[in-house]
């Protein structure tokens, strides 16, 4: 039987005895590094590639001129910023140390890190893990205008709401209809779109994750991500039939098999075992407005599981970089754009 991959050493290549050893300015650099691989400092309103480096040297102010497309009129930049400006990490309070030992204990738990484990560690407010964890799960879909192609699988999971007893003896039968009709109300899907992988193991195969109040509601935001003649495979959901004007549609009848004439969504459901074990076992229970935040962290999971865990910390701190601010910023729970359900 072939190893694991989490047991492979190469998995490994950045321990957390290696993240606390770091200093403030290797820590800075490792963002730097990233964030402009040229090592050139480069406005983020502008892209002017000349500036003036301030006191301190990390802090520069931009020479480049500005045109204002209405009017055709010229003004200096002279925007003064930093690495993190106009990112997820503007304003932070932290130091980058604390910013990449949280990003790597992100990147190590496989099906996610709750919020109040690392609030015991550090021994901070729980709002701190809670926002920062979230401004990455937004950041990480700074990818998401790419689309997918080749063959994918989409499929939906009903989270939100866990399965219920009634909670009093129903033996008439239209009453359990009620019961039931009120409890599939609160149920709602994270849809998946998972390109399947290469047959040779090189490409494994990118995921886009949404969350809507129901499968029907997703189908706009599957046609959205996939390249024409792409080839699709869904199961008898008669909501899935509206892509059949736009891809060719492979079906699989699930109540009869799980594998039908080379059509199949095997790939789509492993990743919500991966879903079904985080909800389980370490968010415990995700409010429905969190619902697809979660979702994304976990695809993105899925997506790398392969990748060894330095290059992961990389990755977060160049979507983290690219990203712009985050609507995270300043608000707690985000209730100034809370999603409607
Ligand atoms: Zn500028």
């Amino acid at each position: 039987m072939a190893q694991h991959p989490l047991l492979s050493p190469a998995i490994c290549t950045l321990t957390m005895r290696e993240v606390y050893r770091m200093t403030e300015d290797e820590a800075y650099e490792r963002f730097k590094a990233i964030k402009w691989p040229d090592g050139v400092p480069t406005c983020p309103d502008c892209g002017c590639k000349s500036s003036w480096t301030l006191k301190g040297g990390r802090r520069w102010k931009c020479q480049g001129v500005i045109t204002d497309a209405g009017t055709g009129l010229q003004r200096k930049c002279y925007l003064q910023y930093t690495v993190t400006s106009r990112t997820p990490l503007h304003s932070r309070k932290r130091s980058f140390c604390d910013i990449l030992v949280a990003i790597a204990e992100f990147v190590n738990g496989v099906l996610g890190t709750a919020a109040l484990r690392l609030r015991r560690r550090e021994n901070n407010s729980y709002k701190t893990p809670f926002v920062f964890q979230h401004k990455i799960r937004e950041a990480l879909k700074v990818d998401y205008d790419q689309k997918l192609g080749g063959v994918v699988e989409v499929d939906g999971l009903f989270v939100g709401s866990k399965k219920v007893k009634p909670p009093f003896p129903i033996t008439n039968e239209a009453e359990l209809e009620k019961f039931y009709e009120v409890y599939r109300k609160k149920q709602t899907s994270l849809v998946v779109v998972r390109e399947r992988p290469s047959d040779d193991g090189k490409k494994p195969g990118r995921l886009r994750v949404v969350h809507r109040e129901s499968e029907a509601a997703a189908v706009a935001f599957v046609k959205s991500v996939l390249t024409p003649g792409t080839i699709v495979h869904v199961d008898y959901g008669s909501q899935w039939m509206r892509l059949n004007m736009h891809f060719e549609l492979k079906r699989v009848n699930h109540s009869v098999s799980y594998s039908q004439d080379g059509a199949c969504t095997n790939w789509a459901e492993s990743f919500f075992s991966r879903v079904r074990a985080a909800e389980r076992g370490v968010y415990r229970y995700w409010w429905p407005r969190y619902a697809e935040q979660y979702g994304v962290e976990l695809a993105w999971k899925e997506e790398n599981r392969l990748v060894d865990n330095g290059s992961q910390v990389d990755m977060i701190i160049s979507c983290l970089m690219r990203a712009g601010r985050s609507t995270w910023t300043g608000y707690w729970q985000r209730y100034k754009n809370r999603i409607p359900f």
